[in-house]
C-alpha cells in the first residue's frame, strides 16, 4: 500500500487526523499517545520537539525538527545539529548548547559517533568517551552508526536528514539500557536494527522482551524512489513489504522488520509517522540537497 503525499498524517500529528496502517501488525494510529509534542526550557528558543511517552522510566528519549530555535542561516536554518555538512561550526555549537540546555544537559556530555551508513554498533562504556563529537565533527566512535550504553547521564545524539532514527531502551539486570541507530537504506541493509538489538542483548545484558523501539521521523515510500536496482537487496533482506510501487523503499517497514526478526515484541514497536520530505519541519537530503541535520536522542538520567 503507498503512502501518499501524507498531508493527513502531518494533520494528525497536529491533533486532527488519521492514521494510515501500512506495515501489518504495527499500529501507525495513535501517535499522540506514543509522542507528544515538547517545548525546550529555553523560552528565547521556543521550540518544539518530539518526546516518546513510552520510554521506560528512567530514560529520556527526543526527537528534534529545524524550526526556530536556532541559529543557523539559510540552506541551514535553523536548529542544524550536523556539523560536517558545510555550516558554520560555531552555529552548530551554539545549537547544540541550546538543544542540550533547553532538555537540562550538559553540552560538552552529548556523545556523537561519527556516522557513516554503516551496520556498526559501538557501545558506550567509559567515562573518557563521553562527550566524543559533542563539540566538532571528530568523534572516537568512528565509523559507527549506532551506540548502546547504560551508563547514566550519557546523552547519544545521533543527526538524521532522511534517514530513520531508531532510539531503542530496556533493562539489563533491572537497570535502562539504551541505543540510537541511524538506519538509512545502507545501514539497514548492513544489519544496524538487528546489530543494534544484538548489542543490547549481549554486551548490555538487556532482556530482550523489556526493549521498547521508538522510531522517530524519516523519508517515506511516498518520496523514496531509488530505482529498481537498489531495491534488490531490501527486498532479499526484508521481504516484499518494504518496497513500494515498484521502486519506493519503506525504511520504517524494513526497521520493524529487523526488529521483529530480532525478537523485539511488535506491540512494544512505535513509529512516529511523519515524512521528512513531505514536512518542512525536518531537514531532508532528497528534497534539499545542501541542507542541516535534525536528531534523535536518549540518555539515562541520574
Ligand atoms: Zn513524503
Amino acid at each position: 500500500m503507498a503512502r501518499h503525499k501524507n498531508t493527513n498524517i502531518y494533520a494528525g500529528v497536529r491533533g486532527h487526523g488519521s492514521f494510515k496502517q501500512t506495515v501489518p501488525g504495527i499500529a501507525r494510529f495513535g501517535v499522540l499517545e506514543a509522542y507528544r509534542k515538547y517545548s525546550l526550557r529555553d523560552k528565547e528558543a521556543g521550540g518544539t520537539l518530539w518526546d516518546f511517552a513510552k520510554a521506560p522510566p528512567g530514560v529520556k528519549i527526543f526527537f528534534s525538527n529545524r524550526r526556530k530555535f536556532g541559529v543557523s542561516k539559510s540552506p541551514y536554518n535553523s536548529m542544524n545539529l550536523g556539523f560536517h555538512v558545510g555550516d558554520d561550526p560555531a552555529a552548530v555549537d551554539r545549537n547544540r548548547m541550546r538543544f542540550a540546555r533547553g532538555l537540562g544537559l550538559d553540552p560538552s556530555r552529548l556523545t556523537c559517533p561519527r556516522q557513516r551508513h554503516t551496520g556498526i554498533v559501538s557501545v558506550l562504556d567509559r567515562e573518557e568517551q563521553v562527550g566524543s563529537g559533542a563539540h566538532t565533527d571528530e568523534s572516537v566512535f568512528d565509523p559507527c552508526d549506532g551506540l548502546v550504553t547504560t551508563m547514566e547521564n550519557a546523552p547519544i545524539l545521533l543527526h538524521f536528514a532522511d534517514c530513520l532514527p531508531v532510539v531503542l531502551a530496556g533493562r539489563a539486570g533491572g537497570k535502562p539500557a539504551i541505543g540510537v541507530l541511524h538506519a538509512g537504506r545502507q545501514g539497514l541493509e548492513e544489519g544496524v536494527v538487528a546489530n543494534g538489538v544484538k548489542a543490547m542483548v549481549e554486551n548490555l545484558g538487556v532482556e530482550r522482551g523489556s526493549i521498547v523501539a521508538a522510531l522517530g521521523p524519516a523519508i517515506a515510500p511516498c518520496c523514496y524512489e531509488v530505482g529498481e536496482m537498489k531495491t534488490h537487496g531490501f527486498r532479499k533482506r526484508f521481504g516484499g513489504d518494504v518496497v513500494v510501487d515498484g521502486a519506493n523503499l519503506d525504511l520504517a517497514a524494513a526497521a520493524i522488520a529487523d526488529l521483529k526478526a530480532s525478537g523485539v515484541i511488535a506491540e512494544r514497536i512505535h513509529l512516529l509517522d511523519i515524512c521528512t520530505s513531505c514536512s518542512d519541519d525536518f531537514y531532508s537530503y532528497r528534497r534539499e540537497g545542501v541542507t542541516g541535520r535534525h536528531g534523535a536522542i536518549a540518555w539515562i538520567s541520574k
